[in-house]
């Protein structure tokens, strides 16, 4: 045996790293309800103790550990928390945490199912409760990626793949070149993944149709242009600033007559449809050919947890396609198939315990209170002179901005500086506005209350 090798036996058999782990993960959770939101600058200056050369010899893994912990965690920003409203990043459900851990022991890929039978199991078990969930067509398949970004390009990669198919071009075989025109039209505030997606699968940016949208970021339907069986259609649910949702009913009854290709992203905003009271939001949704939505945001998995969700089931597994003479199928979910990955980590893990332990009421039931969360935080700030709310609060997204540009990035920056909540800026017809996302589980009356105060403050410091 190599001393390394030694070394490394040693520290399964007694187990100390493990423990150790678990004591500095009790010790975060104590206190990244309360503590400061985003790091002090004490904290982000400690990080140059990660300024170092790779080291020549082997170091106790202990002391990997403490080094991880002491100058790490400090530098965390407290997204499990309740006031973090940047990015709609989302905390994490407990049991999400709890299971992650688990299956981080196992070390599971789900690429085939001879590779990881629980993983595969637990693909094709969660695919069902999505379709049931979301009242999908029946044969919708699953791909579990790492996030929307990689959702939308499966998604388009499959409507790419059928509408050539259809024009008897191959994309596999004969790539783009010469290959008949495919028409992308979408709305002037589709998310800039949907972009990247376009960019990287040679769609080109240029080519695309642009829909001119309403004060909430909608596209307005009337403007869209005679769609054709060689359109993709890509719809919205939940604008990034806005959270507004395009009118699906509308819109997807009139694509579908044309035989165009629909994908909705819906990263955060497709949740809205497992929830009784904001149903409406996504009225129709179902008759679009794919849909990429995160697990990851709204739903509270940890990080990294997308999913491609796809009518047309032949499509994606062609789109994405690869075999090797070393490659096992089987009968049941070889789930590589459906993600552009071969190997991945078994995400499925924490996004079936979190499902699993929820429920469909529970679900709702989270949901709706970052919704009512929303609108509180929409109310209060409303209340407070120097401030307004400038978007229907439909769903958990708050635009907020002061009266004029200049301000509203002062009174920003001093939130960011007071730490006791943290969220970002963005644009907002031509303004400068505040962006709270109301995204984690934790979130309690008190937090959003704490947080308009903060808003207060930060605007008395420049007064
Ligand atoms: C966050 C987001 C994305 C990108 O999702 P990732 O999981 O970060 O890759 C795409 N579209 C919308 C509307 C989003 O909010």
């Amino acid at each position: 045996m190599s001393k390394i090798q030694d070394a490394m036996f040693q520290d399964i058999r007694n187990k100390d790293i493990f423990e150790q782990t678990q004591r500095y993960a009790f010790e975060y959770l104590e206190s990244v309800f309360d503590r400061n939101v985003y790091p002090t600058e004490a904290a982000m200056h400690d990080l140059s103790k990660f300024d170092e050369a790779l080291p020549i010899t082997s170091t106790k893994a202990e002391k990997v550990l403490k080094q991880l912990n002491q100058y790490g965690s400090p530098a965390t920003t407290a997204t499990l928390g309740g006031r973090y409203f940047g990015f709609v990043t989302g905390s994490a459900v407990p049991i999400g945490l709890a299971a992650k851990n688990l299956g981080t022991f196992w070390d599971q890929s789900p690429a085939l199912n001879v590779i990881s039978p629980v993983g595969s199991k637990l693909e094709s078990v969660v695919e069902k409760w999505f379709i049931d969930l979301f009242n999908l067509p029946k044969h919708t398949s699953a791909g579990f990626v790492s996030g929307t970004s990689a959702a939308n390009l499966c998604g388009l990669a499959a409507a790419r793949y059928r509408i050539l198919q259809k024009n008897d071009w191959d994309i596999n075989e004969k790539g783009l070149r010469n290959a008949p025109q495919i028409r992308v039209v979408t709305g002037k505030q589709a998310h800039s993944t949907v972009l990247k997606a376009i960019a990287v699968l040679g769609l080109g940016k240029e080519n695309i149709e642009w829909v001119d949208v309403d004060n909430q970021g909608r596209i307005i339907p009337e403007l869209i242009p005679d769609l054709d069986e060689n359109t993709i259609l890509i719809l919205q649910a939940g604008n990034v600033n806005s959270g507004a949702f395009d009118d699906f009913d509308g819109i997807c009854e009139k694509a579908k007559k044309s035989n165009s290709w629909i994908h909705i992203d819906g990263a955060f905003g497709l949740w809205a449809g497992a929830v009784e009271a904001l149903k409406h939001l996504t009225k129709g949704m179902e008759k679009a050919n794919s849909w990429a939505v995160d697990g990851h945001k709204t739903l509270n998995t940890p990080y990294d947890s997308g999913i491609i969700l796809c009518a047309d089931k032949e499509a994606i597994t062609s789109a994405l396609h690869m075999s090797g003479s070393y490659i096992i199928e089987s009968t049941e979910r070889d789930g590589m198939f459906f993600t552009p990955e071969m190997s991945r980590r078994a995400r499925i893990i924490e996004l079936w315990a979190i499902m699993r332990y929820l429920g469909k009421n529970g679900i709702d039931e989270m949901i709706l209170t970052m919704h009512k969360r929303a609108k509180q935080f929409a109310n209060e700030i409303n209340q407070i002179p120097g401030f307004s709310v400038e978007n229907d609060v439909v769903f958990n997204q708050v635009i907020v901005k002061c009266n004029s540009d200049k301000l509203t990035e002062k009174v920003l920056s001093n939130i960011q500086m007071l730490r006791e909540c943290w969220l970002g800026g963005s644009m907002w017809f031509g303004k400068k506005v505040m962006r709270v996302s109301v995204c984690s589980w934790a979130t309690t009356e008190n937090d959003i209350s704490k947080s308009v105060k903060s808003f207060e403050k930060a605007l008395a410091l420049i007064e």
